[in-house]
């Protein structure tokens, strides 16, 4: 087979590859994607996703990004002539007794501390106001306002086809079977329809990044996390404005357009020994629709009407690995989003097309490659 050439070749077409491509397309960078499968299929990330679009409870590290982020959503839609199905109806963490709401109180400063400044503390009658129809027992709050929610699935698309608009190439169905290396340097990949050469190669390949990563020697403390959503029967539209989440229970419970309820919070199922597929755990299923229900009693009118999981790299200390690869030139790594990438998407994609260019990216700093030094044993 003959060899491919690209200036920038993206392994993984998830959220996080596809915004990667946009914004470099977008500079006109000639940028090849790589995806084993159809864009946003399971069991990718960015398929299973619940959607949160989340600034409020984030690592100091992603606090940048997140503002960032946060300001990009609300004209996302416009600006890649695509229906993501945002919303922004805030997001509202909850606390249920009196020692979770003086936690909640100094959780409120600490969102202020780190630069979210319109977080805000609210009392019972505030929280009940904000979503009528909370249990009793919820006594307090934390809201941040400019939070939301939209669809992984169709975002991921949006990206993908608007990068494909500004001349990218996509070679899907295809997969990246290891990195080709020359001295220290990594100089191209080979794939099932043959080697592709570039000059930068940006690894952005979720959950299975550390299967490729290796075969240029490359170890990355991540592993595979297989994460569970729920879908109800839809209840009437408009019952639920915010995303709620709570502060001592495993909780994202968002109302879609359709009236249905969507429902997850990080709980767990099962990764298959191949890491291509993964299993519901019946008790992880019950327990989040019981929560769920016992925060907003209106849940507990449905039925579950599809429930799913998929694959999400966590990295070993809860934030991506984002930047230039340790010991390699040539690969770019953009991981390890244990559970929150998705929110962060429009920011990663237009400060890993900013290294990638030599330009400035301060942001990135805290979420720097380099750091996996330290997890070496
Ligand atoms: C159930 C669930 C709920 C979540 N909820 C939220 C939320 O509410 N808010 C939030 O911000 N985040 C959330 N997340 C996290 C978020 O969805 C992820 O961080 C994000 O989607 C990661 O995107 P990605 O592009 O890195 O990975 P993925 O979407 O997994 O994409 C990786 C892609 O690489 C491809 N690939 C892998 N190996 C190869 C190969 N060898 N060759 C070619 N292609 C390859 C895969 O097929 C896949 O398409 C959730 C995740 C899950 C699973």
């Amino acid at each position: 087979m003959s060899t491919t050439r690209t200036e920038i070749a993206i392994i993984g077409g998830g959220v996080i590859g596809n915004s990667i491509a946009y914004h470099l397309a977008r500079q006109g960078q000639s940028v090849l994607v790589i995806e084993r499968a159809a864009i946003a299929s399971e069991p990718a990330a960015s398929w299973a996703s619940a959607g949160g679009v989340r600034r409020q409870g984030r690592h100091p590290a992603e606090a940048q990004l997140a503002s960032e982020a946060i300001q990009r959503w609300p004209t996302l839609s416009e600006e890649l002539a695509a229906d993501l199905r945002y919303r922004q109806g805030g997001q509202l963490l909850l606390a249920e007794s009196d020692s979770e709401a003086a936690q909640i109180a100094a959780y409120v400063q600490q969102q202020h501390a780190i630069g979210f400044s319109d977080v805000r503390l609210v009392n019972r009658s505030e929280a009940h106001e904000l979503v009528p129809g909370l249990n009793p027992q919820v006594i307090a709050g934390s809201y941040s306002p400019t939070d939301g929610q939209a669809s992984p699935p169709h975002t991921t698309r949006a990206f993908a086809q608007a990068a494909q608009r500004l001349g990218a190439t996509y070679f899907t169905n295809t997969a990246a079977l290891s990195l080709l290396t020359h001295n220290s340097r990594v100089t191209g990949v080979r794939t099932t329809q043959g080697d592709i050469a570039a000059r930068h190669i940006i690894l952005a390949a979720g959950a299975w990044s550390d299967e490729l990563a290796l075969t240029a020697g490359l170890r990355l403390p991540i592993h595979t996390l297989a994460l569970q959503m729920l879908l109800s029967t839809p209840a009437q539209p408009g019952i639920l404005q915010p995303v709620i989440g709570a502060l001592s229970r495993k909780l994202s419970l968002k109302q879609l357009d359709d009236g249905s309820f969507f429902i997850g919070g990080g709980w767990p199922g099962d990764v298959s020994p191949d890491r291509r597929s993964c299993t519901m755990r019946p008790a992880s299923i019950s327990s989040n629709w019981s929560t769920a229900s016992e925060l907003l009693p209106a849940v507990a009118h449905q039925r579950i009407a599809r429930s799913w999981c998929g694959l999400e790299a966590q990295s070993i200390d809860d934030i991506p690995f984002i930047g230039h690869a340790p010991g390699l030139d040539g690969l770019t790594l953009a991981l390890g989003f244990s559970g929150h990438g998705f929110a962060l998407a429009p920011a990663v994609g237009r400060a890993v097309a900013a290294l990638i260019n030599g330009q400035p990216a301060t942001e990135l700093d805290a979420l720097t490659p380099a750091r996996i030094a330290h997890f070496k044993s």
